[in-house]
C-alpha cells in the first residue's frame, strides 16, 4: 500500500488553546526523530488561519510576531526537508482576537458553513496565501477543519476558484452532529481513491476534485473503554506534551455508540490509537493490497507511547514493503 501520514498541524480550539512550543513545535520535533529513522515524510494540514491571525496582530503584540516567526521557521524546514505542507482550515479564528494576555478563543462560528459564499472565498484565499508566503506554489490538498466539510455547496466554488483540487477529510461510517460539528460520511464509495464534484461523498469519475480519504479499522468497544480509562487516569508515557485545553466535539451519542457495540474508526497515530496501526495496516492491505493507507494525527496529541508505536509501526510497513508517501506523489503523476 501507500501509506500517508497526515497531522492537523494546529493548537487547541478550547479557552486554553496551549503554546506553540508545547502544543506545536516540541511534539513536531519528536514526531520528525521518529520520521527521520525511517526516511519518512509526512503531509502537514497546517491550521492556516492561525498564521493569518498572527499576521494580523503580530504589528502590535511581539508575542504574536515572536510565535508566528517560531512556526513559519518551523514550517520552511518541514518544506526543505520534503514534507508536504497543505491546507487545514478552522474559520473560528476569524472571530479570535489577540492582546498582552494571548488569545481570546471563541468557535461560536467553528464550521466554515457559517459564513457567507463570498467570505469563504475570502478565507480561502488569504488562508491558503498565508502558507503560499511561506512554501511557494505547492498547496493544492484541503482537510476540513473538525471534519466539518458538508454542505460542500458554498465551499467546492471556493476551494476549486483557488486551485484546491485533493481532498483528504472524508472517513467511512463518519458521522458527528454535536454543537460545534456535523458531519454524515455514511455511503462513501468503499475506495481509498475517488472523484467527485457537488457532494464529497458522492464518487463523480469526471469530477474536479479527488477525495483520499482518512482508513478506518473496525475497533471493539473494548478499545474505547481502555482510551477512556487512560485519558482520565493515564500519566506519564501516555501524558501529551500539549499543554492546551480541547473544545470537545464528540456528542454523546457518538461517544455511546463507541462503548457500546463495534465501530468503524479513524485509524490514527494519535495517543493510544497508535497501538491499532499494525493491525489497521494489515487490515486495509488485505481489502485493496495496492490501495492507500491515510493515517490521520495530531502534534498536539503525541505522547511518548504513540512515539513508540509509530517507531514500531513504520519498521513493520518498511519490512512488508509498503511505501510512506506525500500527497504531491499525486500531484507529479
Ligand atoms: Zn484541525
Amino acid at each position: 500500500m501507500q501509506i500517508f501520514l497526515t497531522l492537523d498541524y494546529e493548537l487547541f480550539s478550547g479557552a486554553n488553546p496551549g503554546s506553540v512550543e508545547k502544543t506545536i513545535l516540541l511534539p513536531t520535533r519528536k514526531l520528525l526523530e521518529v520520521a527521520d529513522r525511517h526516511g519518512a515524510k509526512f503531509v502537514f494540514f497546517v491550521d492556516s488561519g492561525y498564521l493569518a491571525r498572527l499576521q494580523h496582530f503580530a504589528p502590535d503584540y511581539p508575542g504574536a510576531q515572536a510565535d508566528y516567526d517560531a512556526v513559519r521557521a518551523q514550517i520552511e524546514a518541514l518544506d526543505k526537508a520534503g514534507h508536504d505542507i497543505q491546507l487545514h482550515i478552522h474559520p473560528h479564528w476569524e472571530d479570535c482576537t489577540y492582546d498582552a494576555r494571548g488569545w481570546k478563543m471563541d468557535t461560536s462560528r467553528f464550521r466554515i458553513h457559517s459564513f457567507t459564499q463570498e467570505q469563504i472565498d475570502d478565507i480561502v484565499a488569504r488562508y491558503k496565501k498565508a502558507l503560499t508566503d511561506i512554501v511557494g506554489d505547492k498547496v493544492f490538498a484541503y482537510r476540513a477543519g473538525g471534519w466539518c466539510l458538508q454542505p460542500f455547496d458554498k465551499l467546492g466554488p471556493a476551494l476549486k476558484k483557488h486551485g484546491i483540487w485533493l481532498d483528504s477529510t472524508v472517513y467511512e461510517d463518519g458521522l458527528n452532529s454535536s454543537q460545534t460539528h456535523y458531519y454524515d460520511f455514511r455511503g462513501i464509495p468503499g475506495k481509498s481513491l475517488y472523484r467527485f464534484e457537488a457532494d464529497p461523498v458522492k464518487e463523480d469519475p469526471d469530477g474536479y476534485f479527488t477525495e483520499v480519504p482518512i482508513s478506518t479499522y473496525a475497533v471493539s468497544p473494548l478499545f474505547f473503554w481502555r482510551f477512556a480509562w487512560t485519558k482520565k487516569f493515564g500519566s506519564g508515557e501516555h501524558k501529551v506534551y500539549a499543554d492546551g485545553i480541547g473544545a470537545g466535539g464528540t456528542s454523546g451519542a457518538s461517544m455511546m455508540r463507541m462503548l457500546t457495540r463495534p465501530t468503524k474508526s479513524l485509524v490514527s497515530m494519535d495517543g493510544l490509537r497508535a497501538s491499532l496501526l499494525q493491525k489497521a495496516l494489515d487490515a486495509n492491505a488485505k481489502k485493496d493490497p495496492e490501495g492507500n493507507f491515510v493515517v490521520i494525527g495530531h502534534p498536539k496529541a503525541v505522547t511518548p507511547y504513540a512515539l513508540r508505536e509509530l517507531d514500531r509501526f513504520l519498521l513493520y510497513a518498511e519490512q512488508r514493503q509498503h511505501h510512506v508517501k506525500t500527497f504531491s506523489s499525486f500531484a507529479k503523476q
